[in-house]
């Protein structure tokens, strides 16, 4: 039987979490490894040095009080007997677009099941109101029954934002940027320590290329854009061993040989 393992950034009480689990049982066995607080930002974090807690609450629900990545990572080698044939992370509350990618748990902990070698989707539902998962959910499993019929590109996870208002269609898009406002708040507490909060809360900026993520969502679109695990840039490569390489390289030599 075809076993699902799901897991989220938000929390395993969340709404979007819920709705996907329940709609992933129409494809396979569902099984819920999901950390047991809000875990958003937390990115491709693992925890190394202190012991993680794994908690049975119903059939095939747990909760880990770690990272989405250790969810993940323990769902695959520990709770289940062998390796899900699919993770879905999700469905996350707010839009993974742009530069978030690198910020995510939940885009992270698809990462983690693709360097598992496992085929991995991260699914988000972009925009203010997050009181019906309903159109993100259909996406999420006609996107899950996709990769289990086709697979996925080696290497490779997909990415799916879903708009909150009415779907126009279904665009493959690459990642944007974010333009950042670059807004730290300082602070006094009530005792008189200073704080920082980062970010100032406001609806970011972003690149507007047609082709984007963010324009393809803005635009109603279901935007489907597929990540890569090696970060590798393959143009700066060529550059870099052409130029910059050849000119560090011989620098080092000289200061390497000054030194002996
Ligand atoms: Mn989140």
């Amino acid at each position: 039987m075809t076993s699902i393992l799901v897991t989220n950034d938000d929390g395993v009480h969340s709404a979007g979490l819920l709705r996907l689990a329940e709609v992933l049982e129409a494809l396979g066995e569902v099984t819920v490894v999901a950390p047991d607080r809000e875990k958003s930002a937390s990115s491709h974090a693992l925890t190394l040095h202190r012991p993680v807690r794994i908690r049975g609450f119903e059939a095939r629900r747990f909760m880990v009080d770690g990272t989405p990545s250790d969810c993940v990572y323990l769902g695959a080698l520990q709770v289940l007997e062998r390796k899900p044939d699919l993770v879905v992370s999700g469905i996350n509350h707010g839009s993974n677009i742009g530069d978030d990618v690198t910020y995510s748990g939940t885009i992270a902990a698809a990462f983690e099941g693709t360097i598992l070698g496992i085929p991995s989707f991260a699914i988000s539902l972009a925009g203010a109101d997050m009181s019906d998962f309903t159109a993100a959910a259909m996406v999420a499993e006609l996107i899950a029954g996709k990769i289990l019929a086709d697979r996925l590109p080696r290497d490779t996870l997909l990415n799916v934002n879903v708009p909150a208002d009415e779907i126009k269609g279904l665009r493959c898009t690459r990642q944007g940027r974010r333009i950042y406002d670059e807004t730290v708040h300082r602070g006094v507490d009530p005792r008189g320590n200073e704080y920082y909060w980062i970010g100032s809360g406001e609806v970011p900026h972003m690149d507007q290329g047609p082709d984007t993520d963010y324009m393809a969502v803005r635009e109603g679109f279901v935007s489907v854009t597929p990540l890569h695990l090696d970060l590798t840039h393959y143009e700066s490569l060529e550059l870099m061993s052409r130029d910059w390489g050849a000119d560090l390289e011989s620098s080092l030599l000289r200061l390497t040989s000054r030194s002996i």
